[in-house]
């Protein structure tokens, strides 16, 4: 089997590399944060005390890191993965960045004899410890076909979306609908709370009826429970509106009500819920409308 690296083993990528593990995968590790590397090292995986030495035990090295910035100081510098490559070794990114972002990686890479192949997920930790993410691939075919056998470890279902670039183009798509779902819902919520109908009550008529996806009626339980527990956390969706407004600039698609949803995470976030789950956009509303104020 592929020696593979997995660099970043935050919210997402720790449970994701688990599984590369336990599929049998030999594993080498690298955390920024050593200690998060604990549980992979409890599965068998190797720990590389820098990116270099992650890329020198790897065929294929794996990125799932919080941004294209993060992506890129990650490959760069005297401890980078670059300096540990060899022409050939494949770099899988599966961190959400932008078309743009995700071509001018390869081409950095490409300078090194590197490939790359680009491969976000739909889907948040649930799926990404039950191994059920669906994946969307952008790069060579042949290249995805042979390295499909590592993300179906990964993701019960791999689609093939065209060159480099489609890939992160259909997963802002994906983000677009699920942050418009998550502000619709705060705003009912908030709405409804204050006009003197219980939330919970709201959810429970919400998640009978035909708006409620999978993904809304967990999000109904958790934020009617006050669980701001973060699975996808408002700073990653915030980012992410950032994307899509700046790839709808760059393609002539004006995105209304994303930019407006932007602004509102812009404002979540200065008000300390980054790091909560982006269903926190109805702390702030409640904030807003004073139906609770800040502690
Ligand atoms: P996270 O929990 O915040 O983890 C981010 C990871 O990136 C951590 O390992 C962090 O290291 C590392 N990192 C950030 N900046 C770095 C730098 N400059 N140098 C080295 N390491 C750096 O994020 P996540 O939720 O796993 O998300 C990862 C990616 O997946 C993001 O692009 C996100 O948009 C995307 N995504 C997330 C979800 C979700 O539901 N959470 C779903 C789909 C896609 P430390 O541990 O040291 O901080």
């Amino acid at each position: 089997m592929k020696a593979i690296g997995f660099v970043g083993l935050g919210l997402m990528g720790a449970p994701m590399a688990s599984n590369l593990a336990r599929a049998g995968f030999p594993l080498t590790v690298f955390n920024r944060t050593r200690e998060k590397a604990i549980p992979l090292i409890e599965l068998g995986a190797n720990l590389a005390r820098t990116p270099t030495e992650c890329a020198e035990r790897s065929e294929v090295v794996i990125t799932m890191l919080t941004d294209a910035a993060a992506v890129a100081q990650v490959l760069r510098g005297e401890h980078g993965l670059l300096a540990g490559g060899r022409p050939g070794t494949l770099l899988v990114n599966m961190s959400t960045v932008s078309p743009e972002d995700s071509r001018s990686l390869e081409a950095e890479v490409a300078a090194h004899g590197w490939a790359k192949l680009e491969a976000p997920v739909l889907g948040s930790t649930g799926p990404a410890r039950d191994g059920t993410l669906q994946i969307v691939v952008g790069g060579d075919r042949e290249l995805f076909e042979t390295h499909r056998d590592l993300l179906q470890a990964m993701g019960k279902t791999c689609f093939y979306m065209g060159p480099m670039g489609a890939g992160a183009l259909t997963k802002l798509a994906f983000n677009l609908i699920v942050g418009a779902q998550f502000n619709a819902l705060a705003e009912a919520m908030a709405l409804a709370a204050k006009g003197g109908i219980e939330p919970r009550r709201l959810g429970e008529v919400l998640a009978g009826t035909a708006v409620a996806s999978d993904l809304l009626r967990r999000k109904i339980a958790s934020l009617t429970a006050g669980n701001f527990a973060p699975g996808f956390p408002l700073k990653h969706l915030h980012k992410d509106l950032g994307l899509m407004l700046g790839t709808g600039h760059r393609l002539g698609v004006p995105l209304p009500a994303t930019a407006a949803i932007h602004e509102v995470c812009t404002a979540a976030r200065s008000r300390g819920h980054g790091d909560l789950d982006s269903t926190a956009i109805y702390s702030l509303l409640n904030e807003l409308s004073g139906l609770m104020s800040r502690s």
